[in-house]
């Protein structure tokens, strides 16, 4: 399954190995135009559902590169790490927690012989690995060193006091946030699932300290977030939630719970719900001023962070249908890249085609459009389908009679005969 999803992804313009020329770069991905669309779109639906759609939650757009004394502060430079192994035989290295893994290795090596001798395991005793990708700034050496951030969050952190003294919030409210974060991940795989540099969106949500209130917002967040995925179309029975053992929780939180996707390697996370407690705005010595009683603490944080690179691949995952010979992608409308593709019946007939560009032109102008003119109908109808492309418009010759087009469905492929003039109201509807 990973695989067809994988070379669909390239064949049809979704995702491609980053450096692709050159051979690939481990954990690093390029979106294509269709994929820059669907992710733009999964990015667009988080922000109208987590900020436009509350009262109180605004955003921000932070820089990735802060100042390192933000990552010492957060407890990133001494926490954020994960468990690695080496092996003794090729020093080929691993996360030491992903067992399956290491006993896929293991067979490599089942030779004794390629063991060095009077040792029993290949592998080496595990130490922490830290996680955060390190860069070189400034024109003096040494070259000062900061980091790409390891998670978006933090700048929301470093800016609650900017966005209470520069906003009319007061607690609760949110700050939401969607971009870029970096991480050496030891073993990146999956296709984009386990990337080196990867996107987020995220909420932290601050409360009065309050442990009943802060369990139910927790509660309501997890609840909340789970119908957003449902909303856009995920199989309710594909996902649950995997609350973290008390040994595995990260440094900040005080519990968590995942968000887990059956994918095809296996139950998986896209979203993380922690309830951060007063760890961070605490660690930066941050407080919030109740000016109604004057009162002055330091809020809790509960927060919802997803990867919009792990959304969209299971959002393919999950939308990925073969009906015999015919495959195609059943997503939701608002997250397919393109809502409708327009054709005309044959690219050599100057009437049809001049027809076909004014309507793809007209409906432009409020959705996202395809143009497809190669090959017959049947091939285009085949690439919209891997595409996604809900609906496809074909003019032909009684078009020009009749004002009239061909609109086909990409689930049932049904046709109906729709008015030129009733198109965009026609897709609207369906859109909601
Ligand atoms: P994992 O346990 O899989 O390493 P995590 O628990 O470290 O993930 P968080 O720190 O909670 O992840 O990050 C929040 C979200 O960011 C994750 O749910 C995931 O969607 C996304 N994310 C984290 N690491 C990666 C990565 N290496 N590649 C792609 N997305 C990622």
């Amino acid at each position: 399954m990973m695989e067809k999803i994988t070379s669909l992804a390239k064949r049809r313009g979704f995702i491609f190995q980053g450096s692709d020329i050159y051979g690939g770069y481990q954990g690093f991905w390029d979106y294509g135009p269709a994929g820059v669309e669907m992710k733009n779109n999964i990015k667009k639906e988080w922000w109208k559902y987590m900020v436009y759609d509350q009262e109180n939650v605004v955003g921000i757009d932070a820089a990735i590169v802060m100042n390192p004394i933000v990552w010492d502060k957060s407890g990133h430079l001494k926490a954020f790490t994960d468990p690695l192994v080496e092996c003794k035989v090729c020093h080929k290295r691993f996360r030491a927690d992903n067992e399956d893994i290491l006993r896929e290795h293991e067979k490599t090596h089942k030779d004794e012989k390629d063991l060095p001798a009077g040792e029993a395991s290949i592998w080496a005793e595990a130490k922490t690995f830290n996680l955060m990708t390190e860069v070189l700034l400034g024109t003096t050496e040494p070259k000062e060193k900061s980091y790409l951030r390891g998670e978006i969050t933090q700048g929301a952190f470093v800016n609650f006091k900017n966005v209470v003294d520069s906003t009319r919030v007061k607690i609760p409210f949110g700050i939401a946030q969607i971009g870029k974060a970096f991480r050496n991940e030891i073993t990146p795989g999956n296709f984009t699932f386990r990337s080196r540099e990867f996107e987020q969106m995220e909420l932290e949500y601050f409360i009065k300290p309050d442990e009943k209130d802060s369990k139910e917002t927790f509660e309501y967040f997890k609840d909340m977030r789970k119908k957003w995925y449902e909303s856009l179309g995920i199989n309710p029975k594909k996902l649950r939630f995997h609350d973290h053992e008390p040994d595995k929780i990260a440094h900040y939180a005080r519990y968590a719970t995942d968000l887990e996707y059956e994918a095809p390697f296996g139950w998986s996370e896209f979203e993380g719900i922690h309830h951060r407690g007063d760890y961070d705005l605490g660690n930066h010595g941050l407080k919030y001023k109740d000016n109604m009683t004057g009162e002055e603490y330091t809020p809790w944080v509960i927060e919802t962070s997803g990867g919009v690179d792990r959304a969209m691949l299971f959002f393919l995952v999950d939308a990925y249908r073969e009906d015999g010979d015919r495959v195609y992608l059943k997503l939701n409308p608002k997250i397919a890249p393109y809502k409708v593709a327009v054709f005309p019946l044959l690219a050599n007939k100057p009437d049809l085609l001049a027809k076909a560009r004014d309507i793809y032109k007209d409906l432009k102008r409020s959705l996202s459009v395809t143009w497809d003119d190669r090959g017959n109908i049947g091939k285009r109808y085949f690439a919209q389908d891997e595409i996604g492309t809900p609906w496809c418009v074909t003019v032909d010759f009684e078009t020009l009679n009749d004002n009239s087009v061909t609109v086909r469905d990409r689930d049932s492929a049904t046709q109906v005969r729709i008015a030129i003039d009733k198109l965009p109201e026609y897709f609207q509807n369906r859109l909601g």
